[in-house]
Formats: structure tokens, C-alpha cells, sequence
């Protein structure tokens, strides 16, 4: 039995032609700017996203983190979500390696900090304070596509405040295929969002199934600092046009295809939706959040796996589509959720209660 795996869009193996245009890359050395391949995925992305220069990266992580330390220095401070990616997922690199401190605030259910929350977290030039420089936003952020007005109203707020501003778009395609206009282009939508900001990280990793790599998107002069940055943080690559070449094949073949992601993770939502015991909340792009009642997560997430399906999480359960699932693993996932339900029924309460997470 094929296993259906939902812990991530992470998880997908690079298809056969993505494999043939790896072997068919030509490739130099990236430290010496020798890399053909490195340099067109480059020129590619930074014309896409609209930006002067692109920098392609080991990990999202380390282009979040060259892209903060590029815009802030020791002593400086960043504006960000409670629960963004950069704060909470990735080992308060900025703080550790950058001496930057980050001001987390809290978001609503879609992820958006209050532009109130934000001004007021605006420090005035007094040596009390660390300088706030950057404000960075997530898109998406837990799936949730952060609407127009609100990445526009956000950051001119921080332009009038002198802040530069940073998207952590490891899923910025996923939201241009969810938001683009009838009969616009992804692409073209990608660099709507991006027009909002001074630098964005994309992630080519995720659901545009690329095995390794993301990039830093901005201007020369952000891109030459992050150049050297990458280098110290060990993100300098020598015949990177292995991967480039698979995130070139990734833009030219995956990105429309995300629709399909997305039309799974509505199949997903709505099959689980009527379920005694399970809240589904919404699927806007690719990723379904399922609160379980009753502490259950951690056993319906034992028979999910015993039944050949994987995802993660405790209290709520959380399911990512991508292009290595398929209408019918969908639906052996749902049946199989209903079986969990049908042959346990709650009041057989798991032990396995185990807290917030
Ligand atoms: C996955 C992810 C990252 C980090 O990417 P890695 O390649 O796993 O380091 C950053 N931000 C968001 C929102 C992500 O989902």
C-alpha cells in the first residue's frame, strides 16, 4: 500500500523530468559566480518576483535569516507575528547569529498583526530602545492567503516609519495560484504581492516540489550584503546548478499545477467536515488544520498512520497536499478518518491526552 503522506509538501520525491533536467544542468562553481544554472534560476526568480537580484539558498531558513541580517544589524529589532515562521520555527537565528531582536506580536485567525499593534511597537529614536527596522510578513501563513489591502496598509505603515520590510514567502505561490484574477497569471500575481516589499524569501521546497532550495529576493545592494552573509553562515554552494535546475523545472512546470493542491485540500476539508468529534477549519491554499476533541489527536493520528496515512500535530491534526497526493489518497485519507471514528467512538478516550503544543 502506496503511503499517503500529509506531515508536509516538504515530502515530495523530485518527479523523472525534473531528475533529467538535474542531469542535463550545466554547472560551474557558485562561490566563484561560475554556476550557469545557479545564475539564470537567479535572473529568473528576481524577474519574477520583480526585484533587481535574487540569491538561491540551501533553506528558507537560512534566506529568512540572510534577508533579516542583511536588513538589520546588532542592536536593531524586527516587527513580527507571534507565531511566523521566522520568530517560531527557526531557532531564533536572528537573535543568535545577528544580534537582532525580534518584537513579536500577536495575529488574528488569518495571521495579520493590527496595524495599531504595529505602531505602537514602533520605537522612538532613545537609546532605551533597539532600533526597529524591519517589518516582516508571512504569505501564506498557515495557509491562510494574507488579502491585498492588508499587505498594503501594513507595509506603508512601515515605510512611513522608516522600516524596511521582509515577506517570508515560503508559499507565496501557492497564494498567487489561490488570489490570481480570472485569467491572470500566477507568475504576474507573484510579483503583485511581492511589489509590496523590499526583499521576500520563496521557498521552491514545498509545494513546488523542488528537492532542495529557496531564494532571496531584493535589491543589488540587500542581495550583495546577504552574498556575504550566506557565506559566513556556510550557505555558499559550489555546483548548486543541481538543484537550481530543479527549481528552474519547478517555476516552468509546478506552479499552476498548485491549483490541484489546493482543490485536494477542499476535498479533504469538506470530507472531514460533518464528522462528530473533528472541526475542520477552512482550506484556503493547501493545508488543512482538524481540531480532534477529547485529547484523541495522538490516537486517530496512530490509526491514520497503522492505515497508511501520515500528518502531524497533536491537538489539532494538520494535513499538507502537494503534487505526490492525488484525488484517491485523499480519499482513503477521509475514509480512513471515518473508520477511526466508526470503530472508536468517543467515550473509548485515548490516554494519550497530551497538552498544548
Ligand atoms: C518551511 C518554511 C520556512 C523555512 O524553510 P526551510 O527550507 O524548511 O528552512 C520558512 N517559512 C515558512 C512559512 C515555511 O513554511
Amino acid at each position: 500500500m502506496k503511503t499517503i503522506d500529509l506531515r508536509s509538501d516538504t515530502v515530495t520525491q523530485p518527479t523523472a523530468a525534473m531528475r533529467a533536467a538535474m542531469m542535463a544542468a550545466p554547472l560551474g562553481d557558485d562561490v566563484f559566480g561560475d554556476d550557469p544554472t545557479v545564475n539564470a534560476l537567479q535572473e529568473r526568480i528576481a524577474a519574477l518576483t520583480g526585484k533587481e537580484a535574487a540569491l538561491f539558498m540551501p533553506s528558507g531558513t537560512q534566506s529568512n535569516l540572510c534577508g533579516i541580517l542583511a536588513h538589520c544589524g546588532r542592536g536593531d529589532e524586527y516587527i513580527v507575528g507571534q507565531l511566523a515562521h521566522t520568530y517560531r520555527y527557526e531557532g531564533g537565528g536572528a537573535a543568535v547569529f545577528g544580534s537582532v531582536q525580534p518584537q513579536p506580536l500577536v495575529q488574528d485567525a488569518q495571521g495579520r498583526m493590527a496595524l495599531t499593534d504595529i505602531a505602537a511597537a514602533i520605537k522612538p529614536d532613545d537609546p532605551h530602545f533597539a532600533r526597529t527596522r524591519l517589518l516582516c510578513l508571512e504569505n501564506t501563513w498557515n495557509g491562510h492567503v494574507m488579502p491585498d489591502d492588508y499587505l498594503r496598509g501594513a507595509t506603508a505603515l512601515a515605510r512611513e516609519h522608516g522600516l524596511a520590510t521582509h515577506l517570508d514567502g515560503a508559499r507565496v505561490f501557492n497564494a498567487a495560484v489561490a488570489s490570481a484574477a480570472a485569467g491572470q497569471g500566477a507568475h504576474e500575481r507573484v510579483r503583485q504581492i511581492a511589489d509590496h516589499f523590499d526583499s521576500l524569501s520563496v521557498c521552491f521546497s514545498k509545494g513546488l516540489g523542488a528537492p532542495v532550495g529557496s531564494a532571496l529576493c531584493g535589491s543589488q545592494e540587500l542581495i550583495k550584503s546577504a552574498r556575504r552573509i550566506r557565506k559566513m553562515a556556510g550557505g555558499g554552494l559550489r555546483q548548486a546548478g543541481l538543484l537550481a535546475a530543479c527549481a528552474l523545472h519547478a517555476l516552468d512546470h509546478h506552479v499552476d499545477r498548485l491549483a490541484e493542491d489546493h482543490a485536494n485540500a477542499r476535498r479533504l476539508a469538506e470530507g472531514l467536515s460533518g464528522i462528530e468529534g473533528l472541526t475542520v477549519k477552512s482550506a484556503e491554499t493547501n493545508i488543512v488544520f482538524v481540531d480532534v476533541a477529547d485529547g484523541r489527536g495522538p490516537a486517530l493520528l496512530d490509526f491514520l498512520k497503522a492505515h497508511g496515512v501520515l500528518a502531524t500535530g497533536l491537538i489539532g491534526l494538520r494535513f499538507v497536499t502537494h503534487l505526490d497526493v492525488d484525488a484517491a489518497g485523499i480519499d482513503h485519507a477521509i475514509a480512513t478518518v471515518r473508520r477511526f471514528f466508526a470503530e472508536a467512538p468517543a467515550g473509548a478516550a485515548s490516554a494519550s491526552r497530551t497538552g498544548p503544543y
